[in-house]
């Protein structure tokens, strides 16, 4: 699964314990979930 830096939006595919973020450096990041925005949604 991969991460997406909270900071840049960039996505990590790299999952090692301490990841960094390549394009702003920043360690701060969250597991990618496609669907976590429409849960809220009640269709
Ligand atoms: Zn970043």
């Amino acid at each position: 699964m991969p991460y997406v830096c909270i900071h840049c939006g960039k996505k990590i595919k790299q999952m090692g314990n301490f990841v960094r973020c390549e394009y702003c450096g920043s360690r701060v990041m969250v597991k990618s979930r496609p669907n976590l925005s429409r849960e809220a949604s009640t269709d």
